[in-house]
């Protein structure tokens, strides 16, 4: 009986489990070692969040050491020596004037965070008909109801519980080259319902998950002018962006502008814990006061060792000019694409590089391919793309942009003649 098949639900995935799931004996570096015997590079850094890749010696001696000091404890009415530490960090790194931290234990937990301190903000504040939200479509912020409610309409979850779901307000996608025209758009929504409409949350410069989109600072910039305008409060979603990966250490640094709130995760603790937070400033902590929220592992001590280790590691890192080097070797490698017939656009910035088909992949063929080739990619719809570790070097991300090429659906005959010789 295979209990994985047919027991264990993986995400997005039915029971029994129509597409196979490959079985990870242990992890090194940027390679996952597969039971099947294939040792692969993992192109996608377990959801953006192993920026330092697995089995880092560094963070490893941090747990070690915390788990036997205490590995658990509430934080109701407790504290600890980590997450005063984690704090001091996380104040000095984020953007100017956020110095409020509430610690999550996931990502779409820290969103509904910040939606819950928006509410509050103006409820205290005597506005109390600014109950709604505002976002791009494109955007993906969780799994959470209140997450979902921010989600693309179309794209995310919606159909499934539109019944349920918070009804908020869409405003038109940023994209290269539409940035007057979305930030128009938004304007014009805030012009009607800016009394009703409490905040707006927006991925900085890259959408991830709704469709790998990257936009110009610009619009990033035009949206905060217009929440002062406008009295919105503006929620930064970081927790794909933040620690680096688009070039800057935030994506919101890109346009040197400070969120109201924002929300970091993913690859906080370098992947090794669930944990993420929502930060925000005096202005909101002041007016809020009493903030509805408490998860039972929030601030959890083990893994608010594997955060202080994995930012300290970070910092003391060449981590600017490792992202830049990967970022032309991804335009260097990919950008020739863009000429073939089945590619309508390829996209880099910082350590993401994105190729989007023009017809969809048959993700579990693909997935075969790409296993074969030696990288564990995870192509979804029309997209191909890749995240990787920040410790990546040259000749293993040359092999993941070979195994992109090889699995793009494009004549054989040109593939081969831009096979790198390290592959
Ligand atoms: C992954 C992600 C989330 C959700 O985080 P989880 O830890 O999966 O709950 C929210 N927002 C963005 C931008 C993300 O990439």
């Amino acid at each position: 009986m295979n209990i994985d098949k047919h027991n264990i639900w993986h995400p997005y995935a039915k029971i029994p489990n129509k597409v196979p799931t490959y079985h990870v004996d242990s992890a090194d570096g940027v390679y996952l070692n597969l039971k099947n015997g294939n040792r692969v590079i993992d192109g996608m850094s377990s959801w953006w969040s192993m920026i330092h890749g697995y089995n880092n010696s560094f963070i490893n001696t941090a747990m070690k050491k915390q788990i036997d000091v205490v590995s658990h404890v509430m934080f109701g009415g407790l504290t600890h020596q980590p997450a005063i530490e984690l704090c001091e960090k996380l104040i000095k790194i984020t953007p100017q004037g956020l110095d409020k931290v509430f610690f999550a234990d996931s990502g779409s937990v820290s969103v509904e965070v910040s939606l819950k301190m928006a509410l509050q903000y103006w409820q205290n504040n005597g506005q109390k008909n600014k109950t709604h939200f505002v976002t791009p479509r494109g955007g993906y912020h969780g799994d959470t109801f209140g997450a979902m409610s921010v989600c693309d309409p179309n794209k995310g979850m919606h159909h499934l519980f539109n019944s349920v779901l918070a009804k908020n307000y869409f405003v038109t996608q940023p994209k290269t080259g539409n940035t007057v025209q979305a930030l128009a758009d938004f304007e014009k929504r805030l012009e009607t319902s800016h009394s009703k409409i409490a905040a707006m949350i927006l991925e900085p410069i890259v959408q991830g998950a709704g469709g790998m989109n990257i936009y110009d600072p610009k619009y990033h910039k035009g949206v905060r002018s217009l929440c002062d305008k406008f009295d919105v409060l503006l929620i930064v979603d970081e927790i794909a962006t933040g620690f680096g990966r688009t070039g800057e250490l935030f994506g919101c640094n890109h346009a040197n502008i400070s969120p109201d709130i924002l929300c970091i995760g993913k690859a906080l603790t370098g992947g090794y814990m669930t944990m993420a937070a929502a930060i925000t400033n005096s202005k909101i902590s002041d007016t809020v006061g009493v903030l509805m929220h408490g998860p039972t592992f929030m601030a959890n001590p083990l893994s608010c060792s594997a955060a202080n280790a994995s930012i300290e590691l970070l910092l003391k890192s060449n981590w600017q000019k490792r992202i830049g080097d990967i970022q032309s070797q991804l335009i260097n490698e990919l950008e020739p694409l863009k000429d073939e017939k089945s590619v309508y656009d390829v996209r880099v910035i910082g350590a993401i590089g994105v190729i989007e088909l023009k017809e969809p992949l048959d993700m579990q063929i693909s997935q075969e391919q790409l296993i074969k080739c030696g990288v564990w990619l995870r192509p979804y719809g029309k997209l191909l793309y890749t995240m990787p570790p920040f410790i990546i070097n040259d000749k293993e991300l040359a092999k993941i942009t070979y195994c992109l090429l090889y699995t793009s659906p494009s004549p054989r005959d040109k593939r081969q003649s831009r096979m790198p010789s390290s592959a």
